[in-house]
């Protein structure tokens, strides 16, 4: 079994020397806990109306130049419905901190689309242990909560009103209540160290994650990081890779952000760590201003035909899953 120290962790982060020896390590982990199925999750973005003023996020409050939108309960299980129509297994959703979607309106909506044959994955930000313990009463099954930097000092810099342990409170209810928990972490953050990316690894492990996303920084020109650098994809991929060998049997995402800063992006994840794929089933009309980074997007492959994303799989070794993808297997 391959453990890493954190000494270890910050030295193989800092030598690039050693990228391809870390990667291919990385994709044999994942051949063998989780094998060669990609699952798909389909993603709807429900609200980019947003209380939180994160500073690199384009949903910031602050950012008066963004159009909102809110889907109305009745379209978002419309939405959901036709993602189970094409094929998909699980639902996510996700958007900003919009109180309009109280814990009765969301239960309703839970409900309703927990109707179908599909896991669902909601990705709301920080709500109180009553309102979680609710949605999974309705039937969800999983939680996506990045914490974003296990640097607390920097947290607070990047998190205005917002409480690191407030995060962490929302993680540990997670688990308790008997979700599948993923986390995750921002790549590139200004003044962010290699010995927090390695806290940050660390921390997936200690809080007991089933999935992590990881994505580099991706500068929003509507937002006070309008100046910072992008993060960079090798980085992220190496933080990936070694979310990968660290915690073997996770569902881990290629994420958009790397595909956003190479086309190539999401399949270089996936051959370094990755097994999910979450395609945007967004309402067209709306997919632009759900834009929490600048084209976003803009490169997420049709679902079926030459140029499809399965094609694209299939051409890597690797195919689709006809199954929901919980890391537990036994558990649906
Ligand atoms: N409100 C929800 C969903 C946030 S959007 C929540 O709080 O969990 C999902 C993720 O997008 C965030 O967790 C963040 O890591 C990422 N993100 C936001 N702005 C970004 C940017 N400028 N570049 C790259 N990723 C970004």
């Amino acid at each position: 079994m391959t453990e890493f120290t954190k000494d270890e962790i910050i030295e193989i982060l800092k030598d690039d020397t050693k990228n391809d020896w870390l990667f291919s390590l990385a994709d044999e982990v994942r051949k063998k806990y989780v094998g060669d199925e990609i699952h798909l999750r389909a993603l709807i973005e429900y609200t980019n109306i947003c209380k939180n003023a994160c500073k690199y996020c384009g949903l910031r409050c602050e950012n008066r130049q963004l159009e909102r939108y809110r889907l109305t309960p009745e379209e978002i299980i419309n939405q959901a419905y036709n993602a189970v129509d094409i094929g998909f297994k699980t639902v996510v959703l996700q958007g900003g901190e919009d109180a309009f979607f109280s814990k009765d309106v969301m239960c309703e909506i839970i409900t309703e689309i927990k109707r179908a044959d599909v896991a669902l994955t909601l990705s709301l930000g920080e709500r109180s242990y009553n309102d979680l313990k609710a949605f999974r009463k309705c039937g969800a099954d999983r939680y996506l909560i990045r914490i974003e930097t296990t640097d607390r000092k920097l947290y607070r810099k990047m998190h205005p009103y917002m409480d690191f342990d407030n995060r962490v409170r929302c993680l540990r209810d997670l688990k308790s209540l008997g979700y599948e928990v993923g986390t995750g972490c921002l790549v590139g953050l200004p003044e962010q160290t290699i010995e927090s990316l390695a806290d940050d690894i660390l921390f997936f492990k200690e809080i007991g994650a089933d999935m992590i996303g990881i994505g580099p920084l991706i500068a929003h020109p509507q937002t006070p990081l309008k100046d910072a650098k992008n993060g960079s994809l090798t980085l992220a991929l190496k933080v990936m890779a070694l979310t990968r060998i660290l915690l073997k049997d996770i569902n881990i995402p290629a994420t958009t952000a790397m595909e956003t800063l190479d086309p190539n992006g999401r399949i270089m994840a996936l051959q370094c760590g990755a097994n999910v794929v979450m395609p945007n089933l967004s309402l067209e009309e709306h997919q632009a201003k759900y834009e929490i980074y600048p084209n976003k997007g803009i490169n997420s492959l049709p679902l079926e035909g030459e140029n499809s994303l399965e094609a694209k799989l299939l051409s890597i070794g690797r195919t689709i899953s006809t199954g929901y993808g919980f890391r537990n297997k036994e558990r649906k």
